[in-house]
């Protein structure tokens, strides 16, 4: 049971949510040498190394609202929503 951030309503309990993408940027991330410690299988022996964080880019979450099913809907199908991507995570359908 929650409430939907954009109609405001309250929803039947067991009803999946619904996550919003309002805003979204790009994100890199720099190489970071040694940042993870782990132990490793190497010959025969568990040995604790450090190894290296490979860095990279991506795209991160700024701003997302939790959503009814119609408002996931109405939000997909309008022309803001071409940028926007909707998360059915709930519901088993996913879309990105
Ligand atoms: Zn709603």
């Amino acid at each position: 049971m929650y409430k939907c951030q954009i109609c405001g309503s309250n929803s039947e309990p067991n009803t999946p949510a619904h996550k919003i993408i309002i805003a979204a940027r790009k994100a890199t991330y720099p190489f970071r040498a040694r940042a993870n410690a782990c132990w490793k299988w190497i010959k025969e022996r568990r040995k604790f190394v450090h190894t290296d964080d490979r860095g990279g880019q991506g795209v991160e979450r700024v701003r997302e609202v939790l959503a009814c099913a119609a408002c996931a809907m109405k939000f997909a199908n309008s022309a803001n929503g071409d940028n926007a991507k909707t998360d059915f995570r709930n519901d088993g359908k996913r879309r990105r």
